[in-house]
């Protein structure tokens, strides 16, 4: 789901509630590649880390290392990642993965495609062009979860969310709404 969270120096987070957990991405950060990551990043932390103190560098690194790997797994996408900024297929890339250049790129440096100069390189490239702000390629509105405002709005599965406070339901129940 979604919460404007333009006050707060956060993306995204995530609720562990036991059977049911919710991961509420920020409102504003209307970019379907980083809406995709962020939400597998919370996703790493409610696979991985359980109730654990979040926050942490290292714990931050494995969720953004799941996030990668699930977003991109290894097999699937090592063939095809380029060993240098090739913008025409890394644009490829990006429509077909859905997950944005910066990510492409760091995928390509991290399974070993793309050495750490070539990486740097491609990084200056981008910046220079104003791609690390703004990147090419918009992949259009970020998807939206399909389950959640179903559940939130039959009053007969409410029971399965009292674990939040009715007050929270209500809430997340009118922004689903929208
Ligand atoms: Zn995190």
């Amino acid at each position: 789901m979604r919460l404007p969270l333009a006050s707060s120096d956060v993306d995204a987070f995530s609720l562990p509630f036991g059977d049911r957990p919710i991961v509420v991405l920020g409102a504003e950060k209307n970019d379907r590649a980083r809406s995709r990551f962020d939400a597998a990043h919370e996703l790493g932390h409610l696979v991985i880390h359980g109730e654990q103190v979040w926050g942490l560098p290292a714990v931050e690194r494995q969720a953004h290392q799941f996030a990668a790997a699930f977003l991109m797994p290894r097999e699937d996408i090592i063939e095809q990642l380029p060993a240098r900024a090739d913008w025409p297929q890394l644009f490829a890339l990006k429509r077909q993965w859905q997950v944005s250049l910066a990510a492409l790129l760091m995928r390509a440096r991290v399974l070993g495609r793309m050495n750490h100069g070539d990486y740097l390189t491609a990084i200056k490239a981008a910046s220079a062009r104003g791609w690390r702000r703004t990147e090419p390629v918009p992949l259009g509105p970020p998807e939206k979860p399909q389950l959640l405002g179903h559940v939130l709005a039959g009053l007969g599965e409410r029971e399965t969310l009292t674990v939040l406070p009715e007050s929270v339901v209500d809430a997340l129940a009118s922004v689903a709404a929208t």
